[in-house]
C-alpha cells in the first residue's frame, strides 16, 4: 500500500494489510480530494486498463477530481463532499468492461473519522459476455481535431458520423488511442447518473 507519510495517522486504524491484499481497487483521498494512498490493485488495474500514464498523471498528492469527465464530475464531487460532511457512505455503480468481458463495478466511498477523507473501494460485482456489436476502428471515430472520444465507464467510442451513436471498438479498449478524450456515453448517463439528466 502506497501511503503519503503525512496522511498515515488518518489511515492507521484501518486494516492496511487487508487493503494491500485486496483484489478491489482501493484508494484514499483527503478532504480536498487529493490522492493520499492506494493499494497494489490500483496499480495493477491502471497498468492493465489505461497504461502507465494513469500512474504518472495521478501520483500521491494529486487531486482526483480531474479524472472524472466534466459531465459527471459534479456528481462525484457532490457525492464525496456529502459523504465527508455527513459521515454517510457514497455508493455508485459503473460499467468498466474489458475487451472481452462485460464488467460492472460498485464503488463505495467510506468517510474517515472526523471527515478527514474517504476510503474509496471498487468491487467487481458482475461479469458476463459483451452483448454489443463489435466495430473495427476507422476514421469515423475521430473528431475534427483527430481525437477519439471514449466513454470513461463502458469504454464505447463516439461515432462522429452519427453523434448519437457510441460503438464498441474492442481494439480501442485493448490499446487506447494516444489521442483519446474521455466523456460519458448517453447509455451510461441514463443508467448510472439519472440525477444528471
Ligand atoms: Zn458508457
Amino acid at each position: 500500500m502506497q501511503i503519503d507519510p503525512t496522511f498515515r495517522a488518518y489511515v492507521d486504524h484501518l486494516d492496511l494489510n487487508a487493503l494491500t491484499q485486496s483484489e478491489d481497487v482501493v484508494y484514499v483521498v483527503d478532504e480536498q480530494m487529493n490522492l493520499k494512498a492506494y493499494n497494489p490493485a490500483w496499480e495493477t488495474f491502471a497498468l492493465n486498463n489505461n497504461g502507465a500514464s494513469v500512474l504518472e498523471k495521478y501520483p500521491l498528492g494529486k487531486s482526483i477530481t480531474a479524472a472524472f469527465p466534466e459531465k459527471i464530475r459534479t456528481h462525484y464531487v457532490n457525492g464525496y463532499s456529502q459523504a465527508l460532511k455527513t459521515g454517510d457512505r457514497f455508493d455508485q455503480d459503473y460499467e468498466c468492461s474489458s475487451p472481452n468481458q462485460y464488467r460492472l463495478f460498485h464503488q463505495i466511498a467510506y468517510p474517515l473519522p472526523a471527515g478527514r477523507g474517504l476510503v474509496i473501494t471498487n468491487h467487481l460485482v458482475v461479469t458476463g459476455e459483451i452483448n454489443r456489436m463489435k466495430y473495427a476502428f476507422g476514421p469515423k471515430y475521430r473528431n475534427a481535431d483527430g481525437f477519439v472520444v471514449q466513454c470513461c465507464h463502458c469504454r464505447t467510442v463516439k461515432n462522429q458520423a452519427d453523434p448519437e451513436r457510441w460503438d464498441w471498438v474492442p481494439s480501442l479498449v485493448e490499446h487506447p488511442d494516444i489521442k483519446t478524450l474521455h466523456s460519458v456515453c448517453a447509455n451510461c448517463l441514463d443508467q448510472y447518473f439519472p440525477d444528471l439528466i
